[in-house]
């Protein structure tokens, strides 16, 4: 039972960090759950006991992103174990490590191979495979809104650009009852800001980046995947074509 019983979820990245907490929410709420992973397997599968030791329904399937034929692989497999599916969270995505000066073109083209062109393709095919009165929830970034974090300009945007296929895929497939959003975190705690966020050496950021919220403090996974699960519900149903802020209050 739960808000979602009878549904079928996609979380892409669903292994690890944000799409982690977003998996085991929607597992939470009812929703069977494909927890896609790019090679992490063991991280799936613990994704995977995890929903399911909650009393929930779930499977692994592996996939890597920002390659040629992505999409089509990760379908093929998604079939494999089931018929159809209700909601889609588009949330794998890596972060770029090199400022302006120093990006070159492989840099510039693996972020919009994973962040933007991985997103834009899964979705089309799944367009097909996503029943009437469905979500599609793309996971952005502030960064995309506001020039918080300059050095990490071309991550940003390519969550721009996986904005505007937010907004304008909401006009194409609103005539089907289906709803698509952009969710934007703020500075989460997840592996992907491990190198700078996390030990005691780093407790200077820690500080600095828990100020940037109003609520003074680094978020957590859940505290994404619950504006998620809203989105994912009957309750969001008159909500799309949007960009929710879910920083913690961390933009100016
Ligand atoms: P993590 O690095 O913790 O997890 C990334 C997830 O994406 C993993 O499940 C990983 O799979 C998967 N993934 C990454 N690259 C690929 C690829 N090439 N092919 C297939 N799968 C891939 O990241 P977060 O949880 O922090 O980030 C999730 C999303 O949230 C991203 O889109 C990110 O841009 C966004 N975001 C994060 C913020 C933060 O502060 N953490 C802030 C704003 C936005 P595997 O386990 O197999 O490696």
């Amino acid at each position: 039972t739960g808000r979602l019983a009878g549904k079928t979820a996609l979380v892409t990245g669903g292994s690890r960090g944000i799409g982690r907490g977003i998996a085991e929410r929607l597992g939470r709420d009812g929703a069977r759950v494909a927890v896609h992973y790019g090679s992490n397997e063991t991280a799936a599968k613990e994704t995977v006991d995890a929903i399911e030791a909650a009393g929930g329904s779930a499977f692994a399937i592996g996939a890597e992103l920002g390659v040629a034929g992505d999409a089509q692989t990760l379908w093929s497999r998604f079939d494999a174990h089931a018929d159809g599916l209700d909601i889609l969270v588009n949330n794998a995505g890596i972060s770029t490590s090199h400022p302006f000066a120093e990006t070159d073109e492989a840099e510039y083209d693996r972020l919009f191979a994973v962040n933007a062109k991985a997103p834009y393709f899964i979705t089309q095919l799944g367009a097909e495979r996503l029943r009437d009165g469905g979500r599609i929830i793309n996971i952005s970034s502030g960064a995309s809104r506001a020039a918080l974090m300059p050095e990490i300009m071309t991550y940003a945007m390519t969550k721009g650009a996986l904005d505007v296929f937010t907004r304008n895929l909401s006009k194409v497939l609103g005539p089907r009852g289906i709803t698509v959003n952009s969710v934007a975190p703020g500075i989460i705690d997840t592996d992907i800001n491990a190198a700078w966020l996390r030990g005691e050496e780093n407790r200077a950021a820690w500080e600095s980046s828990a100020q940037l919220s109003a609520l003074g403090r680094v978020g957590a996974a859940s505290d994404v995947a619950d504006v998620v699960a809203f989105l994912a519900s009957d309750d969001g149903r008159w909500v799309t074509g949007q960009w929710i802020d879910a920083t913690g209050g961390s933009l100016p």
